[in-house]
């Protein structure tokens, strides 16, 4: 055999074989270490079908929409732990939010997913884009192995550097095409692009850190939150430049009490009406300026 042989052999045959497997739809088998471990997938890219989730509350156009992200879903668990599964618990607090909120009825609010279905982390902020969200609020939960004795919530906001990155990244891909905050960019150069793209982000950002710390304030004694739980990351779903947003980790799976709280009727009440007021005060306060 030759060397050409070979190398076609060892290196492109498992390739082959793997993405027709994929390509097919086949599972691929999930290897189980005997304990709970996250699991990462690294996705394609593909367009969405172009189907918008519905909008459900409020019926005038002008009442604030808040996008709701159940994080993973589909073939993408999440962080595994106590039998439970992250892409069924954020589904459940998301249906459950949405549920509330429609039922207080001032303001409008979509899922990007309301059922079992895998949407890729562009995809997110974009449906929120497209829809127009005034508010997106990503909800996740947490691994550690399961020897640890990790708990507690946390909330994400974009990091300062990510966020001028993500914005110059923005700017240079919508130059042409997009509004942002109801300022059409056709015709402006990219230079005012990028300006109006990074003070759009400055003030998204802020008013995320506003969000956070409503959160917080309402959640005391009530949520168990980590200390110093306001954290900055970037993270992809956080990358709209003209929506305020967060990713919310509700707590850790593979710790007991979070597990219960994340998935028992109380622990869900709790966390609704704790977003609930915070999103109600949010709204309030920029609806004064
Ligand atoms: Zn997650």
């Amino acid at each position: 055999m030759t060397w050409r042989l070979h190398l076609v052999l060892v290196v492109l045959l498992p390739l082959v074989v793997i993405s027709g497997l994929i390509g097919t739809g086949a599972k691929l088998p999930i290897p189980y270490f005997d304990r709970e471990y996250v699991l990462r997938f690294l996705l394609p890219d593909y367009p969405g079908n172009g189907e918008l989730p519905q909008i459900f509350g409020a019926e005038e156009k002008e009442a604030p929409l808040v996008v709701i992200d159940a994080g993973h879903g589909g073939r993408d668990p999440g962080a595994v732990g106590h039998g439970v599964m992250e892409k069924d618990i954020t589904l459940t607090l998301a249906l459950a939010l949405r549920d509330e909120l429609v039922r207080e009825g001032s303001l409008r609010v979509a899922l990007t997913r309301e059922d079992d279905r895998l949407l890729t982390l562009k995809e997110r902020p974009e449906i929120a884009r497209q829809l127009g969200a005034d508010l997106f609020i990503s909800l996740h939960a947490d691994s550690a192995g399961e020897q640890s004795e990790l708990s507690g919530a946390s909330i994400y906001t974009l990091s300062d550097r990510a966020s001028s990155a993500a914005a110059v990244r923005f700017a240079r891909r919508e130059n042409d095409a997009d509004r942002l905050n109801g300022i059409t960019f056709e015709g402006q150069s990219a230079e005012v692009s990028a300006i109006l793209v990074d003070l759009s982000q400055r003030r998204s950002q802020e008013q995320s850190g506003e969000f956070v710390e409503l959160i917080l304030r309402e959640g005391e004694g009530v949520y168990d939150f980590i200390s110093d739980a306001h954290r900055a990351a970037d993270l992809m779903v956080l990358h709209a430049p003209d929506i305020p947003s967060v990713l919310f980790e509700t707590g850790f799976v593979t710790n007991s009490e979070d597990a219960h709280r994340l998935t028992s009727p109380e622990g869900r009440e709790g966390f609704v009406r704790m977003m609930t007021q915070a999103i109600r005060i949010y709204f309030a306060r920029l609806s004064e300026v």
